[in-house]
């Protein structure tokens, strides 16, 4: 695959920009991005993706995410028609040619065009997109009050199955337990891990807080490594908070001081309830705030 740019012409950044999307080759805008109905990240959800935020035209942690998507490529035998180097230079162009200041960037790597059958042999080579947009999950006023969650019923898959560590195509239990929780009327949800044990949200990574110790369950438990889950962890450390990674069940969540969920999309944003039960104080709470506002200085900074 070449890198080389087709000439098309991208309209000029107005203002906030515009949506940029480059697929194997081709920049193209929402109107002209187009993929094959026989590609097997459409008909199978084969493949992998990464999202990526970008603060004041600055990507956060572009290296790190790059790194789970070569990860997660390798995890499901599929090569990367690309060095992480030269994705990481067009992604910076795709950005450039947005204008887009505050933008999220999608990283999609598909097993490409093969035939209607599973084997992914047909597939002659993977299909690269990236896409630079924005994107907003929660209003403002969502991180002040927190977000009113219930455990969904649908688990997290078994890692020896689908690993969760792998950011794959198939989104389909997220999607069903993001689903529960819309039809129960809550803000979010909280996805268990086959055995019981608390995985994460339909897209985020979860923490609680007990007398100033601050824990997370640890990715070798089967949930997404996430990049935001790692920056908060070195914030709390580094901040003073002693962190443990260990398996979580609901009763930690439910007694403790307070909770909050991490990602890429949502950063940090607490946790007020949990199936019913009232979260320490039934908003975001101080040390989710103290983590927030120390997160919020450093994408800036
Ligand atoms: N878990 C799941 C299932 C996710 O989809 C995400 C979002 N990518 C996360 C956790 C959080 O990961 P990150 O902080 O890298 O966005």
């Amino acid at each position: 695959m070449t890198a080389t740019p087709k000439t098309k012409t991208i309209p000029p950044a107005q203002g906030v920009g515009t949506p940029v999307i480059w697929i194997d080759g081709q920049w193209c805008d929402r109107g002209t991005a187009m993929v094959s109905v026989y590609d097997h990240g459409l008909l199978y959800g084969d493949g992998v993706f990464e999202g990526i935020r970008v603060y004041g035209g600055k990507i956060f942690r572009l290296e790190e995410h790059l790194d789970r998507l070569y990860d997660s490529a390798k995890a499901i035998w599929l090569s990367v028609p690309m060095e992480k180097k030269e994705l990481a230079s067009i992604t910076r162009e795709a950005l450039r040619r947005s204008g887009i200041a505050e933008a999220y960037i999608r990283h999609l790597i598909t097993r490409g065009v093969g035939d209607l059958g599973l084997d992914p042999r047909k597939c002659l080579k993977p299909s690269l997109i990236i896409i630079v947009d924005t994107i907003k999950l929660w209003p403002e006023q969502v991180y002040e009050t927190g977000l009113n969650v219930i455990t969904a019923g649908t688990p997290i898959p078994h890692r020896e199955s689908l690993s969760p560590r792998v950011k794959s195509l198939n989104y389909l239990p997220h999607i069903m337990a993001k689903v529960e929780g819309i039809n129960a009327g809550a803000d979010e949800v909280l996805m268990l891990d086959s055995a019981g044990a608390v995985a994460e949200g339909s897209g985020q990574n979860v923490f609680a807080v007990k007398n100033g110790r601050i824990s997370t369950p640890p990715p070798h438990a089967g949930i997404l490594k996430g990049v935001t889950r790692g920056v908060v962890i070195e914030l709390a450390t580094s901040a003073g908070y002693p962190v443990d990674q260990t398996v979580l069940n609901r009763y930690d969540l439910y007694t403790a001081d307070e909770a909050f969920f991490t990602g890429t999309a949502s950063e940090i944003v607490g946790i007020r309830q949990l199936d019913g039960r009232v979260i320490g104080t039934g908003q975001s709470g101080p040390v989710t705030r103290d983590l927030r506002s120390r997160f919020q200085a450093l994408v800036r900074s």
